[in-house]
């Protein structure tokens, strides 16, 4: 039997003129992951995304394939369905194979039918109750309920051919993956900054990373533990170019030279110029954190306008207004929590301050920086990094380029 995997449009369905172009980022997102896993026919008509199995690997490998389209970012529905031809002598015993297994035993049912084509012999109502009636024939334990069902069961017949499937599910919603430009994510080893990275990427943001290191303060093992997060986001993505920086000689400067109180502040003005640069230089059009609004002393809302002062570029927080426990159900959902809770050290918590400046002023903070020489140390940081690229369907090796 043909089992083909529909995928729903989202918001793209309201791009009017653009809608091309949006539809065919979407598209090469599903060929990428589909080449990725088999041998795969994906094709657009009617708001929907047709990917089905060309070869009997390919359909072995279909709950794979289901898992990837559930990342896509564009789809508002997916679901897997019998494809059949038009014709109700097909149809209902079709229906009745493949959904005889999969409804749970009792379940409570509603059938359902839509027509694009409505040169289709039969209204939707007569196409539900025949359907449904014939499953109910094979499956007297099953119950109908066309209110409150348990599980909805729908044909939709299209231009082309006939699906069936029961149990559409929600995709993953948001605009396809780098439709909105590049941005560039701040990407710590903590837990909000892979959520904002992939809350923006669900805008259609596509992301560089950039890490901030203090080696020998921060260990290897917390630039791997940064670099497995930017791994885990290109489930979503596909790829992530991670630029590294140290941060060592400005913050044994900052720490010899400057007032305590201020450590962080004037840390997180210099990461904000580098970010600038790093964006500058890689085509992004802003930067992403992942601070929320008071979290930290150094979230308030004047050290966040102190923090944002030194940036070049619009600065996006997509979790400022979240709570922690918010940010962490995202964490767990996109599966990069696990990762981000292991206890190695991050550059902001090297020489952290007592008594950190909750409502500096930037007056003071300008006299304390005036006790660096910032260019210099800002050329010398800039001159330190690299890059490591990271791929969704690559394992274990990792790029280093210069
Ligand atoms: P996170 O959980 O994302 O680490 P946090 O609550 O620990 O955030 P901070 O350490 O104050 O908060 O960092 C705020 C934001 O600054 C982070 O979300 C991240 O975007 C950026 N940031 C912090 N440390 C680094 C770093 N070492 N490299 C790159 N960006 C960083
Ligand atoms: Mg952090």
């Amino acid at each position: 039997m043909r089992e083909v995997i529909l995928c729903k449009y989202g918001e793209i369905i309201l791009k009017g003129a653009n809608k091309s172009t949006f539809e065919s980022i979407l598209l090469k997102d599903v060929k990428r992951r589909a080449k990725a896993i088999g041998n795969y026919s994906v094709r657009y008509m009617q708001s929907t995304v047709y990917v089905e199995p060309l070869d009997e690997d390919a359909e072995d490998s279909i709950d794979e394939m289901f898992e990837q389209i559930r990342h896509v970012f564009g789809f508002a529905g997916v679901c897997r369905a019998a494809a059949c031809e038009k014709d109700m002598d097909v149809i209902v015993p079709r229906a009745v194979e493949y959904l005889r297994d999969k409804l749970p035993y009792g379940a409570v049912i509603r059938a359902e039918a839509k027509r694009s084509d409505k040169n289709f012999p039969l209204s939707s109502p007569e196409i539900a109750a025949e359907v449904g009636g014939a499953i109910l024939e094979a499956r007297p334990d099953l119950k109908v309920d066309l209110k409150n069902p348990e599980v909805t069961i729908r044909i939709e017949i299209r231009d082309k051919e006939a699906y069936i499937h029961a149990g559409q599910e929600k995709g993953a919603g948001g605009i396809p993956a780098g439709s909105a430009g590049r941005g560039l994510l701040l990407l710590s080893g903590g837990i909000d900054s892979p959520v904002a990275g992939y809350m923006m990427m669900k805008r259609g943001l596509a992301i560089d990373a950039l890490h901030f290191e203090s080696f020998p303060y921060t260990s290897e093992l917390a630039r791997e533990k940064v670099l497995t997060l930017a791994k885990e986001l290109t489930e979503y993505c596909g790829r992530i170019c991670v630029h590294v920086i140290s941060l060592t000689k400005i913050q044994e400067e900052i720490r010899d030279k400057c007032e305590e109180d201020y450590f962080t502040l004037i840390l997180r003005r210099f990461m904000m110029r580098l970010a600038t640069m790093c964006a500058e230089e890689n085509g992004c059009l802003a930067i992403v954190t992942g601070e929320s609004l008071g979290q930290v002393a150094s979230q308030t809302l004047p050290a966040i306008v102190a923090t944002e002062a030194e940036a070049g570029v619009p600065v996006f927080r997509p979790c400022i207004g979240l709570d922690k426990d918010e940010i962490v159900v995202t964490a767990r959902q996109i599966g990069t929590f696990d990762t981000s809770i292991l206890p190695y050290e991050d550059c902001c918590t090297v020489f952290t301050p007592r008594h950190p400046k909750t409502r500096p002023e930037i007056a003071k903070i300008e006299a304390e920086e005036a006790k660096l020489d910032r260019e210099a140390l800002i050329k010398d940081a800039w001159e330190s990094r690299y890059r490591v690229v990271r791929y969704q369907f690559e394992n274990g090796g990792a790029n280093y380029e210069r």
